[in-house]
């Protein structure tokens, strides 16, 4: 088990080609939530752009204070979700991106000074369509 432990250390460093498991943890109680198969879906779709990711928030555990004014915890709670600051011509080429890359849940708040899209890959449930768009 010992000799382990060093590999394993760098699996953990490495998980992403462009994030950092601290930009994804919760930014509330910083608890790493994030689910690896849908951030390996955000990596390629960076890799793909070619622009910068900043990722506003990724994973929210129930508590966070947006999840927990909830009645039921959203997206970001489940793992499967970030939010992406940017705007303009990158706005634009992400959604036809994300689209190519069949994330299903498609969030956009492109209305002055907070400007993101919100990317998810849920599956179609009560109280949670998908395929979706919405604004905020
Ligand atoms: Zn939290």
């Amino acid at each position: 088990m010992l000799a382990l432990l060093p590999l394993l250390f760098l699996v953990g460093i490495h998980m992403y080609k462009y994030f950092t498991e601290k930009e994804l943890e919760c930014k509330h109680c910083e608890e790493q939530g994030i689910d690896p198969a849908f951030m390996q879906k955000v990596d390629e779709l960076r890799d793909k752009m070619g622009f910068a990711f900043p990722i506003t928030s990724a994973y929210r555990c129930p508590d966070h204070p947006i999840e927990a004014r909830k009645k039921a915890a959203g997206a970001h709670a489940s793992g499967r979700a970030v939010d992406i600051a940017v705007r303009g011509k990158q706005a634009h080429r992400l959604l036809q991106g994300a689209l190519e890359a069949g994330f299903t849940g498609i969030g956009v708040s492109q209305k002055g000074g907070v400007r993101f899209i919100h990317l998810d890959d849920l599956p179609n449930s009560e109280g949670r369509p998908r395929p979706h768009v919405w604004s905020y």
